[in-house]
């Protein structure tokens, strides 16, 4: 259980004011992170050191906050090429969420 409620964008902006990476603002599903806590190594006892937050969670904010300029998919839906969802979204999308964050 976090203690704290569902991310707004008022909430991910001012987590960006601050320094810290928006993607804090969304679970990590590559080590189970939660919001607004830092993501740590596999076994959950230590901070990475390398990358501010693991890339998969990148990848989760970025298709849980931006709609997709190459695809026009809505926030929420993995990005699509010819119908199919791809497991990663398109640069264009990671732009967008960033200059939005
Ligand atoms: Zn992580
Ligand atoms: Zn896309």
């Amino acid at each position: 259980m976090s203690r704290y409620s569902v991310p707004m964008p008022d909430d991910i902006r001012a987590i960006s004011r601050t320094g810290q990476h928006p993607a804090l603002a969304v679970t990590c599903p590559h080590c189970g992170a939660h919001d607004r806590a830092p993501c740590t190594t596999r076994s959950g006892r230590r901070r990475i050191t390398d990358a501010p937050v693991h890339p998969a969670r990148i990848t989760a904010w970025v298709i849980a906050t931006a709609v997709c300029p190459a695809c026009q998919v809505a926030p929420g839906t993995p990005c699509r090429v010819g119908g199919r969802a791809i497991p990663e979204p398109h640069p264009q999308r990671v732009q967008e969420a960033e200059v939005t964050a």
